[in-house]
């Protein structure tokens, strides 16, 4: 996917200093800096010349120079009966993302008006290749810059514009390590926490990790109030080290450990989440441990049923056994919930429909794939943890699995 010439930068990549710049540099009048900056955020314009406030000489101009959205081309499929609507986005380069937005009605049990939330990408494809993931079994492709996260926020909310709704939450829960893309994951919520831009709280933006642990002491000193979620999957070294690769890197200790030391220093609950895959890490056993290492830490534990990936032989938890494990892990004194998967019915867990539309490999390299981690994974139920990771199966290789700093 390479691209012959640089893109020209986004719009949204600037704020109103930046567009003020700009707009001088472009001999443009100094109240087109406002203008701009309402229908990048506030319009319903989706290219320059739709941007009816301002001249045609001051369109050309700044098409010339700024690209109004940074994704090329947006398929829209509604699910869940328009509750869901899942956005297949195609960015410069031709690397495929996914964004999926979620609509809840009010909860007056919880004090709660009508919410929208918009999951975004950070990454196309994940270094990291967790097995159970999609995204992870394609590798990965390149980061996004803040512009391209922005603009999926954009995207979203002009179509609940459209609907008389408003968004209200954002969580990087789509494809991608957001802590393995720092900066523009850190100046995208800038973006989207400007008054003048996005306009939403940092506590109402969720940005999960896999557990990167100098991501998530970075994210504690310059964004304390951002809410952090950390993908555990298991308490127990040898199984996470197959669940979560990463983990051979910064092991489960180290990640609670990161995750308590940013409850301590931004006063916010950390959730931990738990895909819950059938006879892998839903026994009574991995309960116990999560308890262990859970316990005393200022957390919360979400418990979601692993939805079906193509290339392994795992399947989801029973909802009976998931409020086993739920009930112990309450018994214990952890605070619990059970999600369901929401666009389930269109495979919007984490980067399936992008995976879906990357090819699906050989029909030999899957089983070789599937044989490999029923391997892995009985050896990892015994406890023993292997030398070396499992590279993933998708079309394209990560250039390091490991990698822990800003660029994979
Ligand atoms: N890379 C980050 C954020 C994106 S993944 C992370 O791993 O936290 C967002 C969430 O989707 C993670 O908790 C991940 O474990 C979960 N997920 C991935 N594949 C899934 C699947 N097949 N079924 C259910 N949840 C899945
Ligand atoms: Fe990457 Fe998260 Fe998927 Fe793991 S679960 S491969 S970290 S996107």
């Amino acid at each position: 996917m390479s691209e012959t010439k640089s893109p020209l930068p986004a719009i949204s990549d600037l704020d109103l200093a930046g567009i003020t710049a700009l707009v001088a540099e472009l001999g443009l009048e100094k109240y087109r800096s406002a203008q701009i900056l309402d229908a990048v955020w506030r319009s319903d314009a989706t290219t320059w010349a739709g941007v009816t406030t301002l001249s045609k000489r001051a369109q050309e101009t700044l098409a010339a120079v700024a690209r109004f959205y940074s994704t090329e081309t947006v398929e829209r499929e509604d699910v869940e009966d328009g509750a869901t609507t899942k956005l297949l986005i195609t960015l410069s380069g031709g690397a495929k993302v996914e964004a999926v937005l979620m609509r809840y009605p009010p909860d007056p049990r919880r004090g709660r008006g009508e919410r929208a939330t918009i999951c975004v990408s950070s990454q196309a494809g994940c270094a990291v290749g967790c097995p159970f993931c999609a995204t992870g079994e394609l590798g990965f492709t390149r980061n996004l810059t803040a512009g391209e996260i922005q603009d999926q926020v954009r995207l979203a909310r002009q179509i609940l514009r459209g609907e008389g709704r408003e968004l209200t939450n954002v969580v990087f829960m789509g494809m991608g390590e957001p802590l393995q893309n720092l900066d523009p994951v850190l100046a995208s919520i800038d973006g989207l926490t400007d008054p003048l831009r996005g306009g939403i709280g940092q506590r109402r933006i969720v940005v999960s990790t896999s557990g990167v642990v100098p991501g998530i002491n970075r994210l504690a000193q310059v964004r304390p109030q951002v809410t952090l979620a950390v993908s555990l999957h298991a308490a127990r070294n040898p199984l996470r080290d197959l669940l979560v690769p990463l983990n051979r890197k910064w092991p489960v200790e180290e990640v609670v450990a990161a995750a308590a030391a940013h409850a301590r220093t931004t006063g916010r609950r950390t959730t931990f989440e738990v895909t819950m895959i059938d006879g892998i890490n839903d026994r009574p056993d991995d309960a116990a441990a999560l308890v262990q290492v859970l316990r005393g830490s200022d957390s919360h534990v979400n418990l979601i049923p692993m939805n079906s990936v193509a290339h392994t032989p795992w399947q989801e938890s029973s909802a009976q056994r998931i409020e086993e494990i739920a009930e112990q892990l309450r018994a214990s004194g952890l605070s619990v919930t059970v999600r369901r998967n929401r666009g389930r019915e269109a495979g919007a867990a984490c980067g399936q429909l992008a995976a879906e539309r990357a090819g699906t490999p050989p029909p030999a390299a899957v089983a070789r794939r599937r044989e490999l981690l029923v391997v892995a994974s009985a050896a990892a139920l015994q406890g023993r943890r292997s030398p070396t990771p499992l590279a993933p199966s998708g079309p394209l290789t990560p250039s390091d699995p490991l990698g822990g700093g800003d660029a994979p």
